[in-house]
């Protein structure tokens, strides 16, 4: 059994602005530099990847970005491309709920993201989830299998990848999967992993996602198949996103 390092990723969504996404950052630096054995990623807005990353260059804590065009240039106004991304982040996230919901991503839209971030040398933390009525009819499993395995149509790129479980009906309400009900779906999602890319399922680092905080991080961390953390309201308080840091690594 492969040994896989832990994860700990924020995305700060649309809360922040240049200035407080500077200072977010400068505390998680002061408080989580120097915790070593868990990988560190905070997922700022756009308009602040220049400066978090310029400010975080050289340190242990990755930047990654909250969304990537699929397309490589051209005419899409307002898209930004993973060419463009490179040199600023090492990481971004593709298929967030949000923009599956709000936006009308498709899984065959998400698998392009992620292959493009992935030939352009970054890696993808790509999210599936279900909503409550698919979970309350019973289909959580095979809703969230087939939805990854569409994610992930045609992409080969393993060793780039991360994966990020996240019920929808546990994001920003305070409202967590339970350990086990979280250690069940990270399972399934890494034995769809295993279907597709039999050598990948070991390494491949599967998070969970959804009011993660300090009070459940240690429970979520002791399940085999949970690998860390895509966190979003606990990320934008550095002491809280530290606290998570230091449950995932070695102080
Ligand atoms: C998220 O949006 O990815 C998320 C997990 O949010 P929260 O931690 O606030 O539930």
């Amino acid at each position: 059994m492969a040994l896989r390092t832990p994860v700990i990723a924020g995305n700060w969504k649309m809360n922040t602005d240049i200035e407080s996404d500077l200072e977010l950052a400068r505390g998680i630096l002061e408080q989580s530099d120097a915790v070593i054995g868990v990988e560190k990623i905070v997922c700022p807005p756009f308009v602040a990847l220049a400066s978090v990353s310029e400010l975080l260059r050289g340190s242990s804590i990755h930047v990654g970005a909250q969304n990537v065009s699929a397309n490589e240039n051209g005419a899409y106004t307002g898209e930004i491309s993973a060419a463009m991304l490179k040199g600023l982040t090492s990481h971004v996230i593709v298929g967030h709920s949000e923009r599956r919901a709000l936006y009308g991503e498709t899984s065959g839209d998400v698998t392009a993201k992620a292959a493009a971030a992935a030939s352009s040398g970054l890696r993808p933390i790509l999210c599936v989830g279900e909503a409550l009525e698919v979970r309350q009819t019973g289909n959580a499993e095979s809703f969230v299998a087939d939805q990854l395995e569409s994610s992930l149509a045609g992409y080969s790129d393993w060793d780039a990848l991360i994966v990020a479980y996240e019920p929808v009906w546990a994001i920003g309400t305070g409202e967590a999967a339970t350990s086990d009900q979280a250690q069940e779906m990270t399972a399934v999602c890494r034995g769809v992993i295993q279907n597709l890319a039999a050598g990948a399922a070991d390494s491949v680092r599967v998070l969970y996602g959804g009011s993660v905080n300090s009070g459940n991080i240690a429970e979520l961390l002791e399940q085999s198949d949970i690998d860390g953390a895509l966190v979003g309201e606990a990320s934008l308080k550095a002491d809280e996103f530290s606290r998570l840091i230091a449950a995932a690594g070695t102080v």
